[in-house]
C-alpha cells in the first residue's frame, strides 16, 4: 500500500518491463464454458400470507480506536451487540417506508450489549504484574456472564449448556497464559490454573481469542470475532429462553428470529458451530412435537454469495435483475456451491460443512430486491448438504413472507428489522472515538 498522499511516478515500470517475472508469469483468466453456466434449482414453496407476531433481530457492531498517540501504541474497542423485538401489529405493512422513531418507540424493544474490549497496552492498574492479554480475557468473560434479561441465563451458561457432552472436542487447547505449558485446565466461570503460579483463568478462554490478540498492533479483528460470538449466543440464549417451557414455547412458532450475516461461526469460535447446530436441532425437535417448526434465519448483504446471485440474475438482453421472476426462491447444495461459488471440486468438502448452521437460500422478493439468506439447520433434512429439496428448509415459506413485506425502499435490497437492529446497534464513529478517549482523559499526567 503506498503511503497517503503518495502517487505511483512510473519509474518502477522500465525495470519491470525487463523483469523475469513478468516474463515467466504464466496465469491466465479462468473461463466457464458456455455450456456448464450455471443452473441452480429452483425450490416451490407453497405460499400463504402469514405473519409473525414479532421479529426478533440480532446485530452488532464493534468500532476500534487507537487511544494514546505516543509510544508505545494503545487501542481498546467499543463493542455494542442490540437485540431487538419489533412488534409488527403496530407496523402498517402497507407502507413500505421505514416508520418515524417516534412509532418505532412504541412498537419494539431493544436489549444492547456494551462493552469496551481492551487491546495492546491497556492493562488493569490494580493488578500486579498484568498484561494487556489477560486484561482482555477478563473482560471477554465479563461480556459473556451478560444477560439479556434478568430470568435469562449468561451467554457463558448457553456455552456451557449447549457443550455439556464435549465428545466432539480432541485436544485440550493450550494454556493462555505466558509460559504456562499446561493444557488449558476445565472449570466454571473464573478459576486457577494447575500449575505452580495458580494464574487466573476463565471459562471463556476455550474461545481462544486470546490467540489472535496483539500485543504491538490493533486488535480490531480479535474485537470482531468476540462480537460475532456474542451476536450468535445471543440469538441462541433467546430460543432456548423460549423453548425452556412449554407456555413459551408458543413464541417460537409465532414470531421470527433473524441474525445479521450468515448463520455461521468463524474463526476461534467456530469450534462452536456445531454445537450451535445441534441445539438448534434440539429445540426444533421440542417445537415438532407440537406441529411447528422454527423460524430463524441469517441475512448477508456482501459476499460471495450476493455477487454470484447479481452474476446468474441477468440476460443479455435484459440487464442486470432481468431472468428471475419476482419471488423465485434458489437452493443451493454442495456441488452447486462448491462447482460456481467456492470454486473447488464438486465433491471437494461441502463449503460451510463445519462452520454453518444455516442452508443457503437466495432469494427474489415481491419487490424485485435480492435477499441471500441461511435458513436454520433445524431437522435431518437440512444436515444433509447435499439435499435442497424443500423439507431442507423450515418454515421458508414464513419467512419468505417476512422478506417480501419489511423489505424498505431506503436501501437497496433493505430489509427493516435489520435496519432497526442496525439503528440500536451501529456506533458512529466520531461520537465512539469521543467515548473512548473519554474514558482515558486524565490517565496520562
Ligand atoms: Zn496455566
Amino acid at each position: 500500500m503506498p503511503y497517503e498522499g503518495e502517487f505511483a511516478t512510473g519509474e518502477s515500470l522500465l525495470s519491470l518491463e525487463r523483469s523475469e517475472a513478468l516474463r515467466e508469469f504464466q496465469g491466465s483468466v479462468r473461463k466457464r464454458e458456455e455450456a456448464d453456466a450455471p443452473n441452480p434449482a429452483v425450490l416451490t414453496v407453497p405460499r400463504n400470507s402469514w405473519m409473525p407476531n414479532r421479529v426478533v433481530a440480532v446485530d452488532g457492531s464493534t468500532i476500534n480506536v487507537p487511544v494514546d498517540n505516543g509510544f508505545p501504541m494503545a487501542d481498546v474497542s467499543l463493542l455494542k451487540v442490540a437485540l431487538v423485538s419489533i412488534d409488527l401489529s403496530k407496523l402498517n405493512l402497507r407502507e413500505r417506508e421505514i416508520p418515524s422513531p417516534r412509532v418505532f418507540y412504541e412498537m419494539e424493544r431493544a436489549h444492547t450489549f456494551d462493552k469496551v474490549l481492551p487491546g495492546a497496552n491497556i492493562i488493569r492498574p490494580n493488578v500486579q504484574g498484568d498484561t494487556p492479554k489477560d486484561f482482555f480475557r477478563e473482560v471477554v468473560q465479563e461480556t459473556l456472564e451478560g444477560k439479556i434479561g434478568a430470568a435469562h441465563e449468561s451467554l457463558i451458561d448457553t456455552v456451557r449448556a449447549i457443550t455439556a457432552n464435549r465428545e466432539r472436542v480432541g485436544k485440550r487447547p493450550r494454556c493462555p497464559v505466558e509460559d504456562c505449558e499446561n493444557e488449558l485446565g476445565i472449570g466454571e466461570g473464573r478459576y486457577e490454573c494447575g500449575c505452580e503460579r495458580k494464574a487466573a483463568l476463565y471459562e471463556a478462554d476455550i474461545f481462544r481469542f486470546s490467540e489472535r490478540f496483539s500485543d504491538v498492533s490493533s486488535n480490531g479483528e480479535a474485537h470482531g470475532e468476540v462480537r460475532h460470538l456474542v451476536e450468535v449466543l445471543s440469538l441462541v440464549n433467546v430460543l432456548r429462553f423460549f423453548a425452556s417451557k412449554d407456555e413459551t414455547l408458543g413464541y417460537l412458532r409465532d414470531n421470527v428470529f433473524i441474525l445479521d450475516g450468515p448463520l455461521a461461526l468463524f474463526g476461534h469460535a467456530a469450534w462452536l458451530a456445531p454445537y450451535v447446530r445441534d441445539e438448534i436441532c434440539r429445540i426444533n425437535d421440542k417445537c415438532r412435537n407440537k406441529g411447528f417448526d422454527l423460524a430463524v434465519f441469517g441475512v448477508e448483504k456482501s459476499g460471495a454469495f450476493v455477487e454470484h446471485f447479481n452474476q446468474i440474475d441477468m440476460t443479455p438482453e435484459g440487464g442486470p435483475r432481468s431472468k428471475y421472476a419476482k419471488k423465485t426462491a434458489i437452493a443451493l447444495e454442495a456441488r452447486y456451491i462448491n462447482r460456481n461459488i467456492a470454486l473447488r471440486p464438486e465433491d471437494a468438502k461441502p463449503h460451510g460443512k463445519d462452520t454453518y448452521f444455516g442452508r443457503k437460500v437466495l432469494y427474489k422478493t415481491a419487490t424485485g430486491d435480492h435477499a441471500v439468506i441461511t435458513t436454520a439447520i433445524a431437522n435431518e433434512a437440512s444436515r444433509d448438504l447435499y439435499r435442497n429439496d424443500e423439507p431442507c428448509y423450515p418454515r421458508v415459506g414464513d419467512i419468505l413472507n417476512v422478506l417480501d413485506h419489511l423489505a424498505t425502499y431506503l436501501y437497496t435490497d433493505g430489509f427493516m428489522p435489520l435496519v432497526r437492529a442496525n439503528a440500536h446497534a451501529a456506533i458512529p464513529l466520531r461520537r465512539g472515538t469521543d467515548i473512548i478517549h473519554g474514558l482515558f482523559d486524565g490517565s496520562h499526567p
